[in-house]
């Protein structure tokens, strides 16, 4: 399965912004975009005018990177919402949402999507009673999210469990803090998404 494997710190130099791709680091003082968050490159620190075009590809690179998501995959998610009932833009982050490495982050079970994506990768967790091992995997509401039993001894879990224990999970998840599960309320909306996207400039590239 395919996947970037550059340095994380990079994109956020790239995209001008923390995209918190490194779960603890990027809340400590070693965060390397608070120590120089000029573009990478030889020419990074020089300004330039960025074009419409460039804003609404930039956006889209943002997103896609806060999720972790390939751009054919991205493209996929963005004709799903734009098949939906709705705006497309809300529809596009409402999906990626929805993908179950960013639930598993979301609930405060990793300390970043990366490592969730990991987690689900190595199949530490079950959806409803069933072993899961597919991140982009979409929840609904309903479903239970857990960690498998044999994986609850394993001193990552336990260290990530300690976790948990300090995460404020969204509405949208019901988490049992005791138990290590999540159960998904409802569709997450708009203001359940925790970055300030402007999804309308995305909308705008793909439309072209
Ligand atoms: Fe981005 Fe986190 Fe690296 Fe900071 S530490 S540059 S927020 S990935």
């Amino acid at each position: 399965m395919a996947r970037y494997t550059g340095p994380s710190c990079k994109l956020c130099r790239r995209e001008g912004t923390k995209l918190f791709l490194k779960g603890e680091r990027c809340t400590s003082g070693k965060c390397a975009f608070d120590h120089r968050s000029t573009a990478p490159g030889q020419h990074g620190a020089a300004r330039k005018k960025v074009e419409e075009y460039g804003k609404q590809l930039r956006e889209k690179q943002k997103a896609r990177r806060y999720y972790g998501v390939l751009e054919r995959q991205f493209v996929k998610y963005y004709e799903m919402a734009e098949a939906q009932e709705g705006m497309t833009g809300e529809n596009l982050l409402i999906l990626l949402e929805r993908r179950l490495d960013n639930v598993v982050y979301r609930m405060g079970m990793a300390a970043s999507r990366k490592e969730a994506r990991q987690l689900v990768l190595h199949a530490h967790f079950t959806l409803n009673g069933k072993k899961v091992a597919i991140p982009s995997l979409l929840v609904k509401p309903g479903d239970v999210i857990a960690v498998r039993e044999s994986s609850r001894d394993s001193a990552k879990v336990k260290e990530l469990a300690e976790l948990l224990q300090s995460v404020v999970a969204p509405k949208w998840l019901d988490v049992d803090k005791a138990n290590l599960t999540c159960k998904v309320l409802n569709m997450p909306e708009r203001a359940d998404v925790d970055f300030p996207f402007e999804e309308q400039l995305i909308v705008e590239l793909y439309s072209k």
